[in-house]
This record gives C-alpha cells, structure tokens and sequence, in this order.
C-alpha cells in the first residue's frame, strides 16, 4: 500500500518533541513491512536539512487567498531514512530556525497544506491512505473532500493522528479566503466555537481518527480543551493505538551519544559510568541518587511544579540526592528553575535548551526520572528511561498510564495520581527509599530494560486501521 505521512515535525529532519519521534519512526516501519512510505514536512532552516542533500522534483506557486508564494518539492537524495522525506520549501515563509511560534504560523502551515496537496494532485496516481498528524495538517482531509481542485483526491482516505489536542490551530472566518475554492455548502464542518479550528475539521472529515494511547482515547470524551463532544461524536472510527519506540535510535548498546555503551546484561557497570560523567559534567554527587525531568517546561508537563518540588526534596533531603533538569519553554519556570541554583549547587542542575545527545545522557546517567505531567497523549520519554534502566516517576495519566505501573503492584515505576508539589515529593521519598534496596532497584530496572515497545506490533496496528477504512471506501 502506498501510505503518506503529513506532518509539521519528523526526526532527524526537524523536532521539537514526540510528534518528531513518531513520523520519523513509523514511516520506517511501515515501510520495512512492505510498504511504500513517504513523509512530507515543510523545509525549515535545520542543521539535518542544511547539511544533507536534496533533489527538487516538482516547482510552482502555492495561493493563499491573494497572495502568491513560489514552492519546490525537494526529495531527500539517497533514502537513508528508511522512506522517502519529501520537503516543502516556501522560502519566505519556512527559512526560519524556530518550527513554531510565529505570528504567521497560520499562513505558514495552511500554505504548507495546500502546497502539499497541489503537487500531489499532479500525480498520476494517488497515494492509497494519506496520516496527517496534529492541526497543521488538520485541513488536508476537508480541502481532499470539497475543494473542486482536489477532485482526483476526493476518493482517498484520510487518518487524522492525535499527538496533542491541547493546539488545535484555531483562527477567524477572516482568514476563509485563504483556503482553495470549495463547496461552501461545507463550511460547517471547518467551524467549532465560531472560530475555523483545524484539529475539530479533521476530526470531523477524515476517514479514521487515531491517538496516540488507549487511555488517552478515554481521556479526550471529557477533557479535549472543548473537543470533548465532538471526540465523543466520532468514537465509532477513533482508535488509540500506543506509540513505540525507535529501538535502533534509542539503544543503549549502541547509542553514539553515550559515556559507555551497555546491555541488559551489564547495565549496572554501563549506568554508573554514565552517571559519573554526567554528574561531573553538571556538577553533581554520583554517589547519591540522580532525579532528572526532560521536556518543554510547560503546565501541561507539570514543569510548574518542578521549582518548588525540587526545592522541598533537596531541603528535607539536604545532600542525600541530585536533582538535574534539561528544557525550555516558560520564562518564569526557566527563571525559577536557574535561580535555585544558587541555593543548591553541587546537588542540582538545570540546563535551559534543547539538547538532542544530553537528554539520551541524561536517560543513561539518571537513576529516576520525573514526569509529573497534567497531559500527557502518550510519552515518550518514560519509554525511553525504561529502555535505558532509568525508573520512571510518572502521574497516572494518558500513556503514562498505559506504560507505567507502580513497584508496589509489581510493576516498572513509581506513580502518583495528583500534579502536585506533595506527590511529586512523596514519589521522590519512595524512590530514595528503594534506592537503598539494591536488589530491588535493580530489578526494577532490568524489568523496564526488557520491556519491548518496539514499532513492529504498532506499526501492524495501523495497517489494519488503513485496511479498515480502504475496504469501507472500496464496498
Ligand atoms: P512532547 O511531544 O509532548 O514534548 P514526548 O514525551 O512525546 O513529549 O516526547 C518528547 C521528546 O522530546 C523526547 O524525545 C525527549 O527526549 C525530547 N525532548 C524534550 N525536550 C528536550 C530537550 N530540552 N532537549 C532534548 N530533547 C528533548
């Protein structure tokens, strides 16, 4: 089958978080079983994009409303990824460092979108399913139906995939003009709340809905950020499929990015070094437990309640353990988090950024690491902790709850139901408990480091959600 993946991120090409690991990983599955895979994303100013090479294969000119942007498909040169990587280059609109967060992002991604569908257009044949994932690609699957253009993709069918419900690319009717001509009869399917909200049109329009995690599936029918309705509404062609991992990028017995390589077999030696260069790199204690959170410092991660948290467990547990934080995103939290670095040197770090090798660092190096997350779709980083013997310390919600299982009950982890200071802290006390019962912190993690979330399964899993929807299309 002939499958398109659509989306704003794809590791190694451009990421900013799990959406990236995810169309950079499952394309390569899928197309490992078989399958001919292309993924399709806008050609921003990354370091992968500036530094490999790339074929233009088709050029013309995207239409936004009156305005007329020049485009080129340029196609990755030697297919190293394990698909096809398609670039969308609208230079006075892409040729910018930063993925998100201008004013233009509106125009940005619905020229990116009707970019991609007018080269598809020129095809001779059309792909057999196109994945768009998240709200910039959220109105491919309406333009496919009703803009008179598109007449040859009406037919095809479309999965919307849920990596976050939280951004919905919302924007006013104003903008209507921007959008390709189509059957205004339709409109109302590009409206919730009053507003056009690219995320509610996909979900109303395309062929099959999919999240990331089973539990994040339920979560949606009553907390969507005003979805929860309409989620309800399409239940009957969602399905949540939990992510994998890239268990070839993320291996500990061969990761680049690493102290010492290890195994399963000999991950306490493995760890522990590890660890030591990580601790005297960041100024830490390596003989005391290392506590480390990794990720956008966001409410949604519950990266608010790091500063106070790690300031409390640090105090009542003065010198008995470390604590280390890589991200960015909130001002205040970055400033919160910098700022008790004055209180507790020696036993606390916190790196303000984005550091692709100091995170697969920080999972080799770390003991425990924090998730204490409000929202959490699926997670990647608990995965890969585990994978990496790294216990994680999660609050039970979305995949953290499909993943994670408390030592208690025999599991994995450590989980909390509250994202609070308090929970986050008493977590911190179990774990410093355990972890002056070596056997049983060890076997803990060995338990995780034989975990296998691997792609393969997942992959299937979608497969037979595209041969669902392809046979209702065909009867
Ligand atoms: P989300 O997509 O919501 O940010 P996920 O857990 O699905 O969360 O995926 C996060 C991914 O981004 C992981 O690969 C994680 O290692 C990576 N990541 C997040 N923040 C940083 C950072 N500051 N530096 C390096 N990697 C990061």
């Amino acid at each position: 089958m002939e499958i398109f993946h659509i989306a704003a991120e794809c590791y190694p090409a451009a990421k900013v978080g799990g959406l990236a690991d995810v169309v950079g990983a499952l394309p390569k599955y899928q197309n490992s079983a078989g399958h001919l895979v292309s993924v399709v994303l806008p050609r921003y100013e990354t370091k992968f994009i500036n530094e490999n090479e790339f074929d233009c294969v088709h050029s013309d000119f995207v239409k936004l409303g009156n305005f007329n942007f020049p485009f080129n498909i340029l196609k990755e040169r030697t297919g190293k990824l394990g698909y096809e990587l398609y670039l969308v280059e609208i230079p006075e609109l892409f040729d910018r460092k930063e993925i998100y967060g201008h004013e233009d992002d509106i125009e940005r991604f619905v020229s990116f979108q009707i970019a991609t569908l007018d080269w598809i257009n020129t095809r001779t044949a059309m792909p057999d399913v196109i994945n768009c994932h998240d709200h910039h690609t959220g109105l491919i699957p309406f333009m496919m139906m009703y803009a008179n253009k598109y007449e040859k993709l009406k037919d095809t069918p479309t999965v919307i995939t849920i990596h976050n419900s939280i951004y919905q690319g919302q924007f006013g009717f104003d903008k209507l003009y921007y959008l390709p001509e189509f059957d205004l009869s339709k409109v109302t399917l590009l409206e919730w709340d009053n507003r056009i909200n690219s995320l509610a049109t996909a979900i109303k329009c395309a062929s099959a809905v999919t999240t990331v995690s089973p539990n994040y599936l339920n979560e949606i029918n009553y907390s969507a950020y005003g979805l929860e309705s309409l989620f309800n509404l399409v239940r009957y062609k969602s399905r949540g499929i939990l992510n994998g991992i890239d268990m070839e990028v993320w291996n500990p017995a061969t990761d680049k990015m690493l102290e010492k390589n290890y195994s399963i077999k000999n991950f306490k030696k493995g760890k522990q070094e590890n660890k030591e260069k990580l601790c005297a790199e960041h100024n830490l204690d390596p003989t005391k437990p290392l506590f480390s959170f990794i990720g956008r410092l966001l409410e949604e991660k519950g990266a608010d309640l790091l500063p106070h948290a790690a300031a409390m467990s640090l105090s009542e547990n003065y010198k008995e353990i470390n604590i280390l934080v890589l991200g960015s995103g909130n001002t205040e939290i970055e400033n919160q988090l910098t700022h008790l670095l004055t209180s507790f040197k020696g036993n606390y770090n916190a790196v303000i950024g984005y550091d692709e090798a100091l995170a697969h660092q920080i999972y080799a190096g770390s003991d425990f690491l924090l998730m204490p997350s409000r929202v959490e779709p699926c997670g990647l980083n608990q995965m890969y902790a585990m994978r990496y013997g790294t216990i994680p310390i999660v609050r039970r919600t979305g995949g953290l709850k499909d993943t994670v299982i408390d030592f208690g009950d025999n599991g994995n982890g450590i989980c909390h139901d509250q994202a609070s200071v308090g929970d986050i802290c008493y977590s911190i006390q179990r774990a410093v408990n355990l972890y002056k019962d070596k056997k049983k912190i060890n076997d803990i993690r060995k338990k995780g480091m034989a975990i296998d979330h691997s792609w393969e399964s997942v992959c299937q899993e979608y497969i037979e959600g595209y041969n669902l929807i392809l046979n209702k299309n065909e009867g």
